[in-house]
């Protein structure tokens, strides 16, 4: 199997091949045709198995072809458990948007940092955000963040978070969303 056979964009196809990446990893050729379909997927595989890149890439397919409001409204969350995971999967999102016709805005936030440059930079709105449970709360009590638009939702590393304690937090999260989403 191909990224191509899979049906993705050649924006994405071509940030794909730049980042070295030849062939689908089991975990990729596995979630995303049903990912892509848009079903929901549940995933179990090792960190360096190509987790990443196989929720990203149906995300930004789906952003490529949805209609962009302006400003931006959040159409895709990512919940990670720490701040490094965070800053990992936002660089992967950038590096495989990279040639996608319409630029695609990423946010990326965690705690234990000063919240008002993350306040700052939601101004402008974002499509997708990358964040710590926390913190992404600490930016919905302060107005900074909607989850009234988001269609998708990831739970990276979900053990993790649920080992890390962020049960409660998580719960709070999912009541804010759109009941209908991937
Ligand atoms: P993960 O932490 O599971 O997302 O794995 C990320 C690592 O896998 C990074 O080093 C990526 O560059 C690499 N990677 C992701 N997809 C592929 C692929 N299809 N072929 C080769 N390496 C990949």
């Amino acid at each position: 199997m191909s990224f191509a056979s899979l049906g993705l964009s050649p924006a994405l196809v071509r940030a794909i091949d730049e980042r070295g990446y030849r062939v689908p990893t089991p975990i990729q050729s596995q979630a995303l045709p049903p990912a892509l379909r848009g079903g929901d997927v549940l995933g179990c595989a090792q960190t360096g198995s190509g987790k990443t890149a196989a929720f990203v890439l149906p995300i930004l397919q789906q952003i490529q072809n949805s209609r962009r409001d302006r400003p931006r409204r959040l159409q895709a969350l990512i919940l990670v458990p720490t701040r490094e995971l965070a800053a990992q999967v936002g660089e992967e999102i950038v590096s495989l948007a990279k040639y996608l016709p319409q630029r695609v805005k990423v946010a990326v936030v965690f705690g234990g940092v000063s919240i008002n440059p993350q306040m700052m930079n939601m101004r402008g709105g974002a499509d997708i955000m990358v964040a710590t449970p926390g913190r992404l709360l600490d930016l919905i009590d302060h107005n900074a963040v909607k989850l009234d638009a988001v269609s998708l939702l990831v739970l990276d590393e979900a053990d993790r978070l649920l080992d890390l304690g962020f049960g409660e937090e998580l719960n709070r999260l999912l009541a804010l969303l759109p009941a209908r989403r991937q």
